[in-house]
């Protein structure tokens, strides 16, 4: 598996402070901060500090502390905006965009997470 990382691409500029992001949460691995134009009430988008573009490139090449990292930023999100359905939460929508079928804009891994209202069915039929 073959990935040029774009180290252009506007999550690089956000790591490199070029850009300014409303930080949700930052450890050693990890930022996690809000979507500029979200999609819901609560939308944060999870990113590794490491240049991978999508999640199997992440999945295949980041070290297992990144990955744990990442994956627990994911859930201390959850439990800290209150949306976990083991605590009561109303839910949320995990959503990672790949590629072009993916219709990915952004190619540096990020994790989108949805919540705050109804989200509907999982896909629309396409166009
Ligand atoms: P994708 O389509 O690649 O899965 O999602 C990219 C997301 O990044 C979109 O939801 C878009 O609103 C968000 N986004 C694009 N540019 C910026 C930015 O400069 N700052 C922030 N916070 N989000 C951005």
């Amino acid at each position: 598996m073959a990935y040029a990382y774009d180290d252009q691409n506007i999550f690089a500029k956000i790591l490199r402070g070029e850009i300014p992001n409303d930080t949700v949460l930052e450890t050693a691995h990890t930022l996690a901060f809000n979507d500029i134009a979200p999609q819901a009430p609560h939308h944060v988008l999870v990113i590794p500090k490491g240049a991978y573009v999508t999640h199997d490139h992440f999945a295949e090449d980041a070290s297992d502390a990144e990955i744990a990292d990442f994956t627990r930023v994911v859930n201390e999100i959850c439990k800290r905006l209150g949306i976990r359905p083991g605590d009561g939460g109303e839910g949320y929508r995990l959503i990672s965009n790949a590629g072009e079928a993916g219709v990915q804009e952004v190619p540096h891994y990020h994790m989108h997470i949805l919540s705050g209202r109804p989200l509907g069915r999982m896909l629309k039929k396409a166009d």
